[in-house]
């Protein structure tokens, strides 16, 4: 299918072939073969706490130990070397969200943050935090400024799922980056980073 859009839209429109990975410990032996299955420009990591057999293996009825969790395997998955990105990542606020409170989580962010800055895996913001119970992107703009003093790369992401949410909120989402004291935004293509100025990347919005 991705060949066939490559073709047709050949001059027009780059069509590139990445895959979203879920990532939980333990996966690590078969997320390598997964990802040498096809040549992949992007890998995304994403740690779904919403998903039953995450749920059943690390929900034990404390939503602060769970939101812990999804943190610690956030970092886990960024020191697996296995992903160019980290989706949506703070998803896990969306579970009870009356029990998301960020200065109680803050430390507990910071200190994976400081574990991914070193990997150098970059971090994605995804506009469809939007449509979600806590009406914000993922990151927010708090974690988004930690992240940003760690030098943490960003990509976004529109989490799409219909052609229609394409790039839905690029605009703010930009905006957002330049408030949070970013100048650059990436892109990955054949599994590489490419930064690109926050001020072209707005001007290129149609
Ligand atoms: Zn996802």
């Amino acid at each position: 299918m991705v060949e066939r859009a490559q073709a047709a839209f050949a001059g027009r429109l780059d069509v590139l072939l990445g895959l979203e990975s879920d990532f939980m410990p333990g996966l690590e032996p078969w997320l390598e073969r997964l990802h040498r299955r096809a040549p992949l420009h992007h890998v995304l990591g994403s740690v779904h706490y919403q998903m039953a057999f995450y749920r059943e293996r690390y929900f034990t009825g404390d939503v602060f130990l769970y939101q812990k969790t999804y943190y610690e395997h956030l970092a886990l998955a960024a020191e697996s070397g296995l992903f160019d990105t980290l989706s949506h990542p703070d998803l896990v606020k969306n579970e009870r969200p009356a029990e998301w409170h960020f200065p109680r989580i803050r430390d507990v962010v910071e200190r994976a943050l400081d574990r991914i800055a070193v990997t150098g895996v970059a971090m994605e913001l995804n506009t469809s935090g939007l449509l979600k119970a806590i009406p914000e992107m993922n990151p927010n703009a708090e974690q988004l400024r930690l992240m940003r003093e760690r030098g943490i790369p960003v990509v976004l992401g529109a989490d799409a799922h219909r052609p229609d949410r394409v790039a839905d909120g690029y605009g703010a989402a930009l905006r957002l980056l330049i408030e949070a004291g970013y100048e650059e935004v990436n892109i990955i293509v054949n599994r590489r980073r490419q930064a690109i100025p926050l001020q072209l990347a707005l001007q290129s919005l149609r």
